[in-house]
């Protein structure tokens, strides 16, 4: 009854790791540390360092491990870079899948849980925004996923598999424990650099936009505390378990707040008053994006702990300090990986 965790020395897969850790599941973890760091691993956490599109490395792990369930974070996660670069997130992301999934089909493994994304809606009709709205990703990254997910819907009618879909509204915080978080250098997520900001590591953070047709004229988004999300994809697992079909379910609180509340919120957390730059829109966001969570509520039994802005700013500025002070350690163990 092993659960396999792709990127699970990531951020969000290294809080998923540690939970099932914690609730005595048996868990082997394929990561290429691109991003991740072998050191967000419990103790006794088995990590292959690879590809999750490597099929002869999934082969082996999933026989060697006897792996029931795949949990598949690994892949890439930056709008901006997609546009750049879409081929290497088609490559990353959709490919990658593929041949994960190929391997799992081919090793009986008949439950997946995918990292999905809000990105699949694009700019949304009307918020809150439910599973059955249109997709229109406005980037490659959301493409990429999407593709996926439609993979996913083909292979679990042709086999024995069944998957549920995250779609990820805006995750932020860190592990309420402090034991992992957001480590990655260069983050463009709007909480990161509130608290890099407050901790003094940014002279400043620039609000990209405070002329939208919103009550303060900024963007508006749907945090979900890091923790809260790996909580939904245990319930995910256990909904599988007991004989749950496929489904794809949104992945956020239902509640917005705007750019510039989440700064106010860092603010209030950190007690100092950094400063703030209203900047021009930032190219290809969306104006407001707030999940519709009445099918993740009614399907999954998932209750959020940590549903308070305040809370979220909180800990993601205890794992920034923290980080902040060891930020020697952590980046000599990426350079050497
Ligand atoms: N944002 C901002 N300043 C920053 C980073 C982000 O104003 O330094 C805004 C961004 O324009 C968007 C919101 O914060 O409206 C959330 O952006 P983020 O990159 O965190 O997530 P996204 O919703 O784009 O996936």
């Amino acid at each position: 009854m092993t659960v396999l965790v792709t990127g699970g020395a990531g951020y969000i897969g290294s809080h998923m790791v540690h939970a099932l850790a914690e609730a005595g599941e048996s868990v082997v973890v394929i990561d290429n540390l691109s991003t991740g760091f072998s050191a967000f691993l419990p103790e006794g956490v088995p990590l292959f360092i690879g590809d999750a599109g490597d099929e002869n490395l999934v082969e082996g792990v999933l026989a060697q491990h006897g792996v029931e369930s795949i949990i598949h974070f690994a892949g890439s996660v930056v709008v901006l870079d997609s546009m750049r670069d879409p081929l290497a997130y088609y490559r990353n992301n959709t490919m990658t899948t593929r041949s994960l999934l190929n391997a799992a089909v081919k090793g009986g493994v008949n439950r997946f849980i995918f990292s999905s994304t809000a990105a699949v809606y694009g700019n949304p009709d009307s918020v809150p925004v439910p599973e059955h709205a249109p997709t229109r990703p406005l980037s490659p990254y959301g493409s990429s996923k999407l593709m996926t997910e439609l993979m996913l819907h083909d292979v679990a009618a042709a086999h024995d598999l069944k998957y549920v879909a995250l779609r990820y509204f805006n995750v932020a915080g860190a592990d309420p424990k402090g034991r992992v978080g957001l480590a990655t250098v260069g983050a463009t997520h709007l909480l990161k650099i509130a608290v890099e900001a407050a901790t003094g590591q940014r002279a400043k953070i620039d609000v990209f936009g405070t002329d939208y047709p919103t009550p303060d004229g900024s963007c508006i988004r749907d945090f979900i505390h890091v923790s809260d999300l790996v909580q939904a994809h245990r319930a995910a697992l256990a909904y599988l378990r007991s004989g749950g079909s496929s489904i794809t379910l949104n992945c956020g609180y239902g509640r917005g707040y705007s750019v510039l509340e989440t700064i106010e919120a860092v603010r209030r957390v950190a007690m100092r008053n950094f400063a703030v730059q209203y900047a021009a829109r930032r190219p290809g966001d969306i104006m407001t994006m707030v999940a519709d969570t009445s099918r993740i509520r009614s399907t999954l039994d998932w209750t959020p702990q940590y549903d308070d802005l305040e809370t979220i700013a909180t800990h993601a500025l205890a794992w920034e300090e923290r980080l902040f002070h060891e930020r020697g350690g952590l980046g000599r163990q990426a350079e050497s990986a």
